[in-house]
């Protein structure tokens, strides 16, 4: 199957050996033929040696050498190169842990699984007082059957088509360039391993992992803020060889009724009435836990529409520092309903308060006109209010730079 067996020959071992069995191979012959063993300078054989276990440890390498045999490992446009080769002795110490130069691209320990976030719903009140929620996952675990091997020991066998890689690399010629194309193998279907049907493990049925329902406790602080991740460290989804992911999870405060968070500052909306607003009286808060503020607007304070009052501590826990935001209180004002009919009492309003300002002599020559107030539709009242609101800025507002622009 494999164009030449060169590389193969000098390392002693079949073209369909597994990377173990390549591994065990350069161990045995590095020892055997290394320098400090034979006595004097690198011998041709130590150097046969390394670079033949070079190029077929690494498995894009190994895919070209295999199909195209040296020939496609050299040269111009040929993918790969022979550029980021190791010296016989680099190699041989990066081999033994003696130190030496890294071995770019391939990585040392085993690989790590993803990190998995999930979103988690919290309300306000929730955030304000903490809390202990419970969260169940779903994830998967290494059978325990098969100990994560996938079927009973010794069944499952190395690919020998992609030795267990999984994929095959195959050169395309485009143009003048060779291009590498990485494709998961037919034969193992990107398994990299072989296990025959009736040898495979019944519980997960070869997949090596099986799922399992797992409830994390989830602590939530008090103070803690809207998009506050708390990691789970090694909670992912496990998978022979590799060392599993976190699991994340990600607050998610859900809108309140009542109040709007800033940082640690909450804003709450208080509808008065006009005469609370002028003379004065109480309302009541309902809190995030179970109290519920009382707060007196003294007689005479005389609240604005959109007036904005401090309540001092009565925001929000701090996460760290065991403190207290504020809470805002922003006043609306309602007014007394249209149409008010009783007169008197409105003149007796003129008694109370400040005599209202005297109109403006008009300027000498003008000529005044009454006109009514309307009540609009709520079709006049759109379109009212959209002219107020800036309209200016669309068809009917000239456009000042295109004049100039017309010479
Ligand atoms: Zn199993
Ligand atoms: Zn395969």
């Amino acid at each position: 199957m494999v164009k030449e067996t060169k590389f193969y020959d000098a390392l002693e071992v079949d073209p369909s050996c597994s990377d173990a069995e390549l591994k065990k191979a350069y161990r045995k012959l590095a020892l055997k033929y290394h320098p400090d063993k034979t006595g004097g300078a690198t011998s041709e054989r130590f150097q046969e040696i390394s670079h033949a276990y070079d190029i077929l440890s690494d498995a894009n390498k190994r895919g070209i050498y295999d199909q195209y045999g040296e020939a496609g490992l050299s040269g111009e446009g040929g993918p790969g190169g022979m550029g980021g080769g190791l010296s016989p002795e680099d190699l041989f110490s990066h081999f033994f842990g003696g130190g030496g130069g890294g071995r770019s691209g391939r990585p040392s320990g085993p690989r790590r699984g993803k990190d998995v976030a999930h979103g988690l719903k919290v309300s306000l009140e929730d955030l304000y007082k903490g809390k202990t929620t419970k969260l169940a996952l779903q994830k998967n675990v290494i059978c325990e059957h098969c100990e994560g091997r996938g079927g009973k020991e010794g069944a499952v066998k190395s690919c020998s088509t992609c030795h267990g890689q999984g994929y095959r690399v195959t050169l395309r010629q485009m143009g003048p360039m060779m291009q590498q194309i990485q494709q998961p193998c037919p034969d193992c279907r990107g398994e990299g391993e072989i296990i025959n049907a009736k040898d495979k493990c019944k519980f997960c049925n070869g997949r090596k992992v099986s799922q399992v329902r797992k409830v994390l406790e989830v602590h939530i602080d008090r103070g803690m803020k809207d998009g506050r991740k708390i990691v789970f460290s090694g909670e992912g989804d496990q998978a022979p060889g590799t060392v599993p992911g976190d699991v994340v999870i990600v607050l998610e405060q859900r809108e309140h009724e009542r109040f709007k968070r800033s940082g640690d500052d909450l804003f709450y909306d208080a509808k008065i009435d006009l005469v609370t607003a002028l003379a004065g009286g109480k309302i009541q808060i309902p809190h995030l836990d179970d109290r519920v503020l009382l707060v007196e607007i003294l007689p005479g304070e005389v609240i604005k529409p959109g007036e904005l009052k401090a309540v001092m501590g009565q925001g929000m826990p701090t996460e760290r520092h065991h403190d207290f935001g504020n809470l805002y209180i922003q006043f609306e004002i309602e007014f007394p309903a249209s149409n008010w009919t009783d007169l008197a009492k409105i003149e007796q309003l003129r008694t109370i308060f400040p005599a209202a300002a005297q109109l403006p002599a008009p300027a000498k020559g003008a000529i005044v006109e009454e006109v009514s107030l309307t009540e609009m539709d709520p079709r006049q009242k759109a379109r009212a209010e959209q002219g107020h609101m800036g309209g200016d800025d669309d068809e009917e507002g000239g456009h000042p730079g295109v004049q100039c622009a017309q010479q």
